[in-house]
C-alpha cells in the first residue's frame, strides 16, 4: 500500500481525533469490489490506477498482523493507547476477506489497549461475522455505516440500527442525493461530506441542512466534515481545492456537538 492512501485518510480523520495523540492506520488487506452508488469514484481505484494496480484484486497485506509487530526493542510498532483506523483502503466485511477476519478478531482482543474506527458499506453482513467474544471487545471497535443516498438508507439503515454496536455513526459521504431518514432512532451521530477527486458528484448544501435538521429534531450529534470538489449553493455551484474543502465544511459553522455524543 502506498503513502498516497495514508496521506488521504489522515486528511480525512473524523473530528473528535486527537491530534496530540497517537493514531494508525491499519489496512490488513487492500483491494475492494464495488458495491453501490457511492462506490462510484472510490479513492482506493483511482489511487491504485494512477499507479498502473487494478484495486478489484483484493490482497491480505504485509500489515495484516501490525498490532503484533514489535521492534527490535520489544515494543509493540502501534504505541499503547492509539486509535487505530482499521481497513481504509478495502471494507472491512467484504465477502472475499471472510478467511481472514477472524484473525483480526483475535489481535483487537489481544491488544486491550487500543481503539479501532472502521467504516463500512456491508452492515448487512457484519452481524453474521462478529465473534464469540464480540461484547467483550465492542466499546473499543466504533463501526459506522455509509450511507451516500436514499437508496442507501433503504438498504441498510434497519441493518445498522439493529446491529449490536456500542455506539452507532451514519457517513453520508460522498453525500450524493437528497435522504429522508424515518427515523434516526439508535444513532448517535451523522457525519456529512461531498465527493472529492475529478470525477466528483455535486453535493448540495440545501442536502446538507436537510440532514442537519433531522438530527436536530432527533437530538443527534451532526458534523459537516468537507465540502467536495463540487459543491452547489443557492443554484450556484462551486470547484472547491481539495485543500480547502475541510476548512469551507467548518467556515459553515453548523456542527452540533452534544455532550453525550461519541
Ligand atoms: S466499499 Fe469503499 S473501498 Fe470498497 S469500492 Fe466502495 S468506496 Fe471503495
Amino acid at each position: 500500500m502506498g503513502g498516497g492512501f495514508e496521506q488521504e485518510l489522515l486528511f480525512d480523520l473524523p473530528e473528535d481525533t486527537d491530534p496530540s495523540g497517537s493514531t494508525v492506520v491499519w489496512n490488513p488487506w487492500h483491494g475492494c469490489k464495488r458495491y453501490s452508488e457511492g462506490c462510484r469514484n472510490c479513492y482506493v481505484y483511482r489511487i491504485d490506477g494512477m499507479h498502473g494496480k487494478d484495486a478489484s484484486k483484493i490482497s491480505k497485506t504485509k500489515s495484516y498482523s501490525l498490532p503484533m509487530q514489535k521492534t527490535r526493542g520489544g515494543k509493540y510498532r502501534i504505541p499503547y493507547g492509539s486509535l487505530v483506523y482499521l481497513c481504509f483502503s478495502s471494507d472491512f466485511f467484504l465477502e472475499q476477506a471472510d478467511p481472514w477476519r477472524p484473525g483480526i478478531w483475535e489481535m483487537i482482543r489481544i491488544r486491550r489497549d487500543l481503539r479501532f474506527f472502521l467504516i463500512t458499506k456491508r452492515i448487512k453482513r457484519a452481524a453474521g461475522l462478529l465473534p464469540s467474544y464480540w461484547d467483550e471487545i465492542k466499546s473499543r471497535i466504533e463501526i459506522c455505516c455509509t450511507m451516500e443516498d436514499q437508496n442507501a438508507v433503504n438498504a441498510r439503515f434497519s441493518a445498522y440500527s439493529e446491529f449490536p454496536a456500542h455506539s452507532r455513526t451514519i457517513v453520508c459521504e460522498p453525500l450524493i442525493g437528497k435522504i429522508n431518514f424515518s427515523t434516526l432512532d439508535g444513532i448517535s451521530k451523522v457525519i456529512v461530506g461531498g465527493e472529492s477527486g475529478p470525477e466528483a458528484r455535486v453535493c448540495s448544501y440545501s442536502w446538507v441542512m436537510d440532514i442537519r435538521r433531522q438530527c436536530q429534531e432527533a437530538g443527534i450529534a451532526f458534523y459537516f466534515k468537507q465540502t467536495g470538489a463540487r459543491f452547489e449553493k443557492d443554484g450556484k455551484v462551486y470547484n472547491i481545492p481539495r485543500s480547502i474543502q475541510h476548512e469551507q465544511a467548518r467556515k459553515a459553522g453548523i456542527d452540533i456537538k452534544l455532550a453525550m455524543s461519541n
